[in-house]
Order: C-alpha cells, then structure tokens, then sequence
C-alpha cells in the first residue's frame, strides 16, 4: 500500500512531483484522496426544470452560432443551446477553443452551473462530458489537470484492485453491514451508482469515525502527569490588567478553566467555542502568557498564512514588551529562516511560536514545550488533530473555534475534549445589519459602498467561489476587480488578494488595507477567517448562494468590530438560507439551521473549504454514525485486550504514526 507511486504505469516525474508537492507520495495517499463532490451525469435534467444557481448535466443541442467577443485579457464564447422544453445561453471566459465543439446541430452532453447574469439564465462555463456516469470531482492540486488526477486515482485502483486487505475486525462489518473495503475504495471514487456510493461512504466514514475516536482517547494518554504550570496568583489578573481593553465576563471565566487545567497535573485537552468577535485570541494569549510565566514553550496555530501572520504581529506587540521573544514559522519561509526557526525553537530562544500547520507537519524539537492552541479548528484535518495530541503527549492543549457545533455533537466529535465556551461579545458592537441583494440592486450596493468609504470606513468584497480551480477562483476575482475599478467603484483605492498570488504579495496587499491605504479588498475567501480591521463596516459576499451558511456567518463577522454601525450584503436571490442568516447572527442557530438543511459534511465547511479532504465529514451523510461510532471505540477501549479490540487499536495507531499531512491545506 506504501508503494511510491512511480509504481503506477504513466505517471511521470513531473506528475508525481506535483502530487507529492500536495502531499501525496505514495498510493495510499493517493487512494486517500478522496473527491470532495460528485457529478451526476447518469440523468440529465430537463433544461425547463432547472433553477438559478444550479449545478446539472444536461444533453442539449447547439442551437446558434457560436459568438466571440474579445476585451483586454478576457475571451467570452457564446452559443445557444436547446433541448426542447427550453432554449438558454452557454457561455465560455477564456476557452476561445470551445468554439470549436459549438457546432449547430451539434449533441452535447454538458455540465456546469446555471447562473443569473443580467436577470437572465445563462450556463457558464460547463465542461463538455463524454458518458453517462457519476464522476468524481477531486479537489484541485497545482499543476494536474482534473483529468489527470482522475486517471492517476483510476491507475492507483487498479493496482490495488483486491490487494487492500479488509482489517476491519469482520463482526464489525456484520453487525453495522459495512461494506467490503475494495469495493468501498472503488465506489468512493467511481460509483456504480448512487447507492454504491452511499455504501461505500458508510463504510468509510464509520472506519474513520471508529479509528479517529479511538486514536484521540489513546493519545491521551492514561494518567501519567503532565506539564504543570505553577504560576503566581494574580498572574491572571496581572495578564489582564496589561490589555488595552478589560476582558468580557465570558473571558474571564474562560480563561479561569484554562488556568485550572494549566495547574492541574493532568494535561490540558479544551475545545474553545466562541462565535466570531469573541475574542478568542486575548484568551488564547492569556494562556500562553501563563505558560511562558512558568518558562514554558507555546505554540500557536493558524489554518492559513494570513492569519498566522497576524496572530504573530499582535502575539509580538503584547509580549516583546514583557520581554519575551516571539518567532514565526510558516511554509512560505525560506529554506534558512526555516534551519534559523529550527534551531531558535530548539535552543529554546523562542517562547512563543507562531506558525501554520508546518508547525506539526515538519518535525519540529521544541526545547519545553507546554502550550499547544490551534486556532479556527475547523480548519484543521481530523489527521492533523490526532498527529498534534501524538505529538504533545504530555502537552497541554487547547482548540479554538468559531464554527459554532451544537454541544453534543462536539463532544462527541471531539472525544473527551473539555469544552469552555465563549458566549458573549465585547461590548459596544453594534448588531450588523444583513440584507439579501438581488442583482438588479448591485449599482445601489456598491453606491452605498461610495458613500461609506467617502466617510472613512472601508469594505470586504468576496468573490464567488469557482469550485473547478484556484486559476478560475483567480480569475473571477480579478474580473471582479477589474469591473469595480473600471466602473462601480472609480474612484476609490480598491486591492485584491486571492490564492495564487504569493504569499508576501498578498500579506502586502492585506497590510495595505489594515494601514487604511486601500478602502476596498477584493479577495477570495483567504479573508474568511480571522482577518481583523476594526474600521471595516461593510461586507459584500457576491453570488452569496454559492457558500455554506457557516461561511456566510465567518464571513459576516469580519465587519461589526468597531463602534460602527455595519453591514453585509447578500448579493443573490433571496432564498430561504440566505434570508435565514439576514433574520439572525446567533451563530448557533445558523449551525443548527445548515446542518438540518444540509447534513454536518458541510457544517464543518468540508465541502467549500475542502479543509477535511478523507476526513470524516467530508463523507458523512448520517449523524447516526457519529452515535455509534462512539460507542463502538468506547466498547473497543473497554476490554482492549480481545483480538477484536486490538486489531482496531494497532490501526488506530498507525493512523497516528502516518506522517499525513492535509492535503488541503492552502
Ligand atoms: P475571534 O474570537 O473571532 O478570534 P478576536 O480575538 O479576533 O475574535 O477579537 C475580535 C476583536 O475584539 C479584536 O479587535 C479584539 O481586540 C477585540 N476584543 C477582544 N476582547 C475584547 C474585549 N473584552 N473588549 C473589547 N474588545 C475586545
Ligand atoms: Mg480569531
């Protein structure tokens, strides 16, 4: 299974170097890839039937000529196609080849998404299909086609065909009727059909369930001691006291479960929720202020290079002051800051270090470590998780996050975690006004946007999110720039940040916008978590529909951070999720509403962020699992000496031992 992939037939050095720049180095990693969605190809939907915002296949005939229009860098392809219970346009950015396939009286098998332009129904950018099956959509990795990694994921199949031997223990597989692993492997990637693939992500998510929950109570190890902070009393009150703001009561007492955890001999492992604007991050560095009292070591972790950045600037402006030192390590250092972050963390120069997921994923020696918090948890793969309690065995740990998780199911997710929960805002924020905009309402929008910046404020305005790629997501975040520039927004300093720019590129462009150089950010939803500008007052999400409700709600509390009135605007047609999130900002309710609406995978963001690629929720349709599952490892660790029970502790291991890293990390 740990066979290199240069094992399978036609995948060449280049290739392979682009997977295993994903991670992906051998063909289990591979076969662990899997899709983030699916396209049904197997019945075409009558063109009379489809609703503004959908994604479907439909079998159309051209029924114009193809058109071309051409300006600047931008290419659009049009043609008319029909099915006869409807005729709409189809439309192409930057394919000027297409016109080649827009034959008249052509058949097309075509997929994509049917969206509004100008109050009309139009399908942009569909992908021409060749057979009627249910195809896998994989997550994009730079510098593979989806093509190409759809055939790299059939390759790896068929050397594994019938050689993954099955080591669930088989009376698991009885009683829960689970299915057989190669077939589930199979069906996870090219189902059969629908129920084969309802199968086989049963089979999976309960093994992944089982062996996640199991793995967290062994990391936990048994009743060893570990680090104990003795800090002076009134160290708690003393961290306070040294903010610029007093902490809300919600703070206080949070922070006061922390510091018992931090005394207490047995390690620390809390899950803190806190809804957007909390203020999760002065607790957080009221905890590492305790540790680094007591000389310990503490580790701050951020999902992505932006907010790791900022977590590194506010942890460096409170603490060097107090005279300790703060460092940064993130993926994008080069090769010598990383030996120089290496060595400064080791020699234990460094109290506090910031950094992102290569915090874990690289093997870094810390000389004491004590303190291990990894903000916006959600973010983080279910590996990661497990990797990181491996990791500080005896370390204290604490997970942040904003996506609110009804109670029960966090704790039953989250293992024995303890749970504080932060449920109060700072004072003196004024509720943030949310408003459903149709299209036709977007010259007034962005009028409105005119008037505030004209007084000082600034605004967010996030781009629709392209599923296909990180290009494409580029790509319609510059048209978007390029179309405020030109016209709404004339007059006003607009920057942009998106995923393929370089890392130094858009810390310069968001440090602009902190620095009120720039009135107007464009960015695609790098922005989603943690970015804090107190004196940006207006969020605009275009093509609203395309995010999840969680999202939505993050996205929505980037604005309401200072004493000014504040809003969102929801640009799209005003469906029953979006007026939802304009009735309300209680997080939770929004959670509990999307998970009913939708199912948990997307809840937790796995499907928009891609952030739990083969993790569980990314498979997981049936909350009931979550239940059982539990049970089950509950059962396993009970009498862990059956033949039963050890088969699944030593897989439950090995998943810890893997050196996985997130495939899907940024
Ligand atoms: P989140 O919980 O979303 O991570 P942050 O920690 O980023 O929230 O805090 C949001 C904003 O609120 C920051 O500007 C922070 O300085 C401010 N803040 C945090 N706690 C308080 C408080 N007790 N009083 C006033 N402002 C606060
Ligand atoms: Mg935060």
């Amino acid at each position: 299974m740990d066979y290199p992939l240069n094992t399978i037939r036609g995948i060449g050095p280049k290739r392979i170097q682009a997977l295993a720049d994903a991670g992906i180095r051998t063909v289990r990693d591979l076969l662990l890839y899997f899709p983030r969605d699916y396209r049904d190809l197997t019945s075409p939907k009558p063109l009379c039937d489809i609703r503004p915002g959908e994604e479907a296949a439909v079998r159309v005939e051209i029924s114009s000529k193809a058109s071309e229009y051409r300006s600047g860098r931008l290419c659009i392809t049009r043609a008319r196609v029909s099915d006869g219970t409807a005729t709409v346009p189809v439309v192409f950015y930057n394919q000027p080849w297409m016109k080649e396939n827009l034959v008249v009286g052509r058949e097309l098998l075509l997929y994509g998404r049917f969206e509004v332009y100008k109050g009309k129904i139009q399908l942009t950018c569909p992908s021409i299909e060749q057979e009627e099956v249910i195809e896998p959509v994989y997550r994009p990795i730079p510098g593979l086609s989806a093509k190409m990694i759809r055939q790299a994921v059939e390759a790896a199949l068929r050397i594994m065909e019938g050689q993954w031997p099955d080591e669930l223990p088989e009376r698991l597989r009885l009683r829960y009727q689970l299915a057989e692993r190669n077939f589930a492997m199979r069906n996870a990637h090219f189902p059969q059909n629908p129920e084969a693939l309802r199968a086989a992500r049963r089979r999976l998510a309960f093994e992944e369930l089982l062996l996640y929950q199991v793995a967290l109570s062994l990391s936990r190890g048994g009743a060893e001691p570990g680090v104990r902070c003795e800090f002076a009393d009134g160290a708690i009150e003393a961290y306070w006291r040294g903010l610029s703001f007093p902490p809300t009561d919600a703070q206080k007492r949070v922070l006061e479960e922390i510091a018992g955890d931090l005394r207490s001999a047995r390690p620390m492992a809390r899950l803190l929720q806190g809804d957007v604007g909390s203020g999760k991050t002065a607790v957080a560095f009221g905890a590492i202020a305790l540790a680094a009292g007591c000389g310990y070591q503490s580790a701050l972790m951020a999902p992505t290079e932006v907010l790791a950045r900022q977590h590194y600037e506010g942890a460096k402006a409170l603490f060097e002051p107090m005279g300790r030192k703060v460092g940064l390590l993130t993926g994008s250092l080069t090769a010598r800051q990383h030996r120089e972050a290496h060595e400064a963390i080791s020699a234990g120069e460094w109290d506090i270090v910031v950094g992102t997921h290569a915090l874990i994923t690289e093997s870094v020696r810390f000389e004491r470590l004590g303190l291990v918090i990894t903000d916006e948890q959600h973010r983080f793969g279910v590996r990661q998780r497990a990797q990181l309690g491996a990791k500080g065995e005896r370390v204290n740990v604490l997970v942040m996050s904003a996506t609110p998780i009804p109670r029960t199911l966090a704790l039953i997710l989250y293992g024995d975690l303890d749970l504080s929960i932060l449920d109060q805002l700072p004072p003196g924020r004024t509720p943030i006004k949310t408003r459903v905009v149709p299209q036709d309402k977007r010259e007034d929008m962005y009028g409105f946007v005119r008037r505030e910046v004209s007084r000082g404020r600034q605004a967010y305005v996030v781009c629709p999110l392209v599923e296909e790629s990180e290009a494409v997501d580029a790509l319609s975040a510059e048209a978007l720039y390029k179309e405020l520039k030109e016209n709404l927004l004339r007059d006003v300093r607009v920057e942009m940040v998106h995923g393929r720019m370089k890392p130094a590129d858009k810390e310069a462009a968001l440090s602009r916008f902190r620095e009120r150089e720039a009135d107007v950010l464009v960015s695609t939803t790098v922005i989603e978590v943690g970015v804090n500008v107190p004196n940006a007052t207006v969020m605009i999400v275009e093509d609203a529909q395309r995010f999840g409700l969680a999202q939505l709600h993050q996205l929505r509390g980037r604005v309401g951070r200072g004493d000014q009135e504040s809003w969102c605007f929801l640009v799209g047609e005003p469906n029953e999720r979006l007026k939802l999130l304009a009735s309300t900002t209680d997080g939770f309710k929004i959670a509990e509403k999307d998970m009913e609406m939708r199912g948990p995978g997307d809840l937790f963001g796995a499907r928009q962020s891609g952030a739990v690629v083969a993790g569980i929720f990314g498979l997981l349709s049936d909350t009931s699992l979550i239940k059982i599952t539990h049970d089950e490892a509950r059962r396993i660790l009970s009498c862990p000496e059956s033949e039963e029970s050890a088969a699944v502790i030593r897989l439950a291991k090995d998943l810890l031992e893997r050196k996985l890293c997130d495939i899907a990390m940024n």
